[in-house]
């Protein structure tokens, strides 16, 4: 039996995992209020991102509109963006310097690039809701009065390969055939670790070397960018690649203000949570996705923060209903379906791998209904 007076019910963050509370949760009625917060009207889906960089997706192909979710689910909606909050007051501070009051809190506001200590150039792909504006100045590129240019993906997992693949893709087709005889955009895809997608096995690998080389892309492994020094990575190890600019996909930090609230966090400053989301200082705030620490943990990949969005509406309605929580148990093997920019994709699972125009027709069937879910 719900309580009597309404609890106010703050989601931060238009995460994956949130869309799917909102969809969930809209049936509570008014004995919650429920408040979506989200920087953005505009929530994007990741896996889509590559497929708009490559031209073959609109900004609304790719895009949840948050606000007509809500008004669907019956859910506030508010444009602003969290710089803070206070646990022990149940309270969250946004940009605006207002406070919004809470008894119960959900935090699905993802993590931000890492970028090596004290850089600043280029351009990240993170937020993924802002890259969309941050394109136009690769863009540019094309109109360069000199060629040939060269371009830098840092970050050699899948994001840095999908990313890499479909700039070519757009660069290629954005520049003039004069450019493209004098050498058009190199691309040079640069990483720390000593192989390409090092948490996939060895197919997938030789696929995705082999969609690299097609495409003239080259690659350097073991190259641990410290510094960026006029026009030049500087590896750990001191060789230097001339760059006119740089796309950074390296791998994900949390939000630093989090290190503020007195939340519990893991070392490396996401929210740790046990088994049913629950933070492990504040049983009155869950966390999902990136943000969250897992007791068992998983890569930071979008494919958890959707798993966990029933579990966690789930436990918020359980929460007010003063039921006992459910537990969230990630998969321990997932499938990655990673997009070529040709027309073609890779499968990966269980170690075994398969590229081809059928996989980017799942892909697409895939992402294309995870999007249309929330649009109804
Ligand atoms: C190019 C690329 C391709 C990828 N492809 C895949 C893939 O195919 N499969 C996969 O599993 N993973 C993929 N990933 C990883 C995936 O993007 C992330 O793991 C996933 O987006 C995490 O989801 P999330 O719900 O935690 O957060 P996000 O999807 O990042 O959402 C966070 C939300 O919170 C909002 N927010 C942030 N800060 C605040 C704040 N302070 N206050 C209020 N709101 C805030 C943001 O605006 C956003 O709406 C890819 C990543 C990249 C860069």
């Amino acid at each position: 039996m719900i309580a009597s007076s309404p609890k106010r019910v703050v989601l931060l963050g238009g995460g994956h995992a949130h869309v799917e509370v909102v969809r969930r949760l809209g049936s509570l009625g008014p004995q919650a209020q429920i408040i979506l917060v989200s920087p953005s009207r505009y929530a994007p889906y990741s896996g889509m991102l590559p497929g708009y960089i490559a031209g073959q997706y609109t900004f609304e192909d790719f895009n949840i509109d948050l606000q007509a979710l809500c008004q669907r689910s019956s859910i506030a909606f508010r444009e602003a963006l969290a710089i803070g909050l206070d646990p022990d007051a149940r309270r969250v501070r946004l940009e605006d310097g207002t406070w919004l009051d809470y008894d119960l809190l959900s935090l699905d506001i993802g993590s931000i690039p890492s970028l090596p200590n004290g850089i600043s150039a280029g351009v990240s792909v993170k937020p993924i809701a802002s890259f969309t504006e941050r394109l136009g100045r690769l863009d540019a590129m094309a109109s360069s009065a000199h060629f040939p240019l060269r371009l830098a993906v840092v970050g050699q997992g899948i994001a840095g390969v999908e990313v890499a693949l479909a700039l070519k893709m757009r660069l290629d087709w954005l520049v003039s055939a004069e450019a493209r005889a004098n050498g058009g955009v190199e691309f040079h895809l640069v990483g720390r670790s000593r192989r390409l997608i090092p948490e996939r096995g060895k197919l997938a690998l030789v696929l995705v070397e082999d969609a690299l080389s097609r495409r003239g892309i080259a690659h350097h492994p073991a190259f641990d960018v410290v510094a960026v020094e006029d026009k030049e990575l500087v590896a750990r190890d001191g060789r230097r690649l001339t760059v006119d600019d740089i796309v950074w996909t390296t791998s994900s930090g949390a939000p630093p203000w989090l290190r503020q609230t007195g939340l519990a966090l893991d070392p490396d400053g996401f929210i740790r949570v046990d088994a049913e989301l629950r933070s492990l200082s504040h049983p009155n705030v869950f966390a999902a996705g990136d943000v969250a620490a897992l007791v068992d943990p998983r890569p930071k990949a979008g494919v958890f923060a959707v798993r966990a969005g029933p579990v966690l509406a789930e436990n918020i309605r359980r929460t007010l209903t003063g039921d006992a929580l459910t537990t969230f148990r990630p998969q321990r093997a997932w499938l990655v379906l990673i997009a070529l920019a040709d027309g073609r994709a890779i499968a990966d699972k269980w170690g075994l791998s398969a590229a081809g125009r059928w996989v980017k027709s799942w892909k697409h069937w895939n992402d294309a209904r995870f999007v249309r879910r929330y649009r109804r």
